[in-house]
């Protein structure tokens, strides 16, 4: 079976090596407002539609609200 990533598109054969791959795609990295920290989406949704925030004690909800991508920050930065 091939997995594609679904961020930047990517294939893999090999399971694991796709998993790896979740957590470090740059393409799928979010950040939240409300605590600062970045994390890998897989981390922040299960359906791929709602979001929280994956930081202990940060109530961090909503893509495109407190959770934003890194790449629309890059876009928004100055
Ligand atoms: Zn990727
Ligand atoms: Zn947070």
């Amino acid at each position: 079976m091939v997995h594609t990533c679904r961020h930047c598109k990517r294939t893999f054969t090999d399971e694991l090596a796709y998993e790896l791959h979740q957590d470090t795609c740059s393409s799928g990295q979010l950040y939240c407002d409300e605590c600062g920290e970045r994390f890998a989406e897989r981390t922040a949704t299960r359906d791929g539609w709602h979001y929280t925030c994956p930081t202990e004690d940060c109530d961090g909800t909503g893509i495109g609200e407190d959770i934003h991508q890194v790449r629309d920050a890059r876009l928004e930065a100055p």
